[in-house]
């Protein structure tokens, strides 16, 4: 999908927030510093407009971003961030599954990991949860460019594994740096409007 238009509409602490519009959506997790606003950015083409490295752990609010005025992007607060207290942690779990198990035009979550490394325990318990919700998955595994390209396929592997990935989810090999990824991963962005 070629983009032409993209902005932030709101950014949303409570459901009757969240935009009325019945636009198909999607939904980005990740924990933080990941690279889920470069992925943003470099899908959108706007160098700024998810702030990178913003200070984790700030922001509980959902950020909902309108694309060529037919869908959502919703950007999820980062997740795995130690100096959160339990409060916050909670509260973030909370938002996050009201929003899961409210929104009607959710068609998938995509889950930003690092290539690099296997799936962190919380990666591993984000993708679990957005299956005991039924929620289809999109795994974006990212920063690609940071290792070599015959590392890619054993890497995917191990992260697919841990993840323990079901067949009818998708993973994405992606790299903001290179754009490595975008085209597949508009192209299945795409499919699963239709769904
Ligand atoms: P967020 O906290 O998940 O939103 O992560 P950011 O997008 O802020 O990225 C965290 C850091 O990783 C920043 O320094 C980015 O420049 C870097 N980064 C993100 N994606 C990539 C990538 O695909 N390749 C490389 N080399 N660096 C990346």
């Amino acid at each position: 999908m070629k983009v032409v238009s993209s902005d932030i509409v709101i950014s949303a602490v409570k459901p009757d927030q969240y935009p009325g519009e019945a636009l198909p959506e999607f939904a980005l997790a990740g924990r933080s510093n990941v690279g889920k606003s470069s992925f943003i950015n470099k899908m959108l083409n706007r160098r700024g407009l998810a702030r990178i490295s913003s200070k984790p752990g700030k922001t509980q609010t959902l950020n909902f971003y309108l694309i060529n005025e037919i869908l959502h992007f919703v950007d999820v607060p980062g997740y795995g961030y130690a100096k959160v207290s339990k409060k916050e942690r909670e509260a973030w779990g909370r938002m996050l599954e009201t929003y899961l198990t409210s929104r009607e035009q959710l068609k998938a979550v995509l889950l930003i990991v690092d290539l690099r490394h296997p799936p962190s325990k919380d990666d591993v318990m984000m993708y679990d949860f957005l299956k005991h919700y039924q929620i289809p998955v999109i795994v974006i595994a990212t920063k690609a460019d940071k290792i070599p390209k015959a590392k890619w396929q054993k890497h995917m592997k191990i992260t697919k594994e841990t993840l323990n990935l079901e067949p009818s989810d998708t993973i994405i090999l992606f790299s903001s740096e290179t754009g490595e990824g975008k085209d597949k991963a508009w192209s299945v962005i795409e499919a699963y409007m239709k769904h």
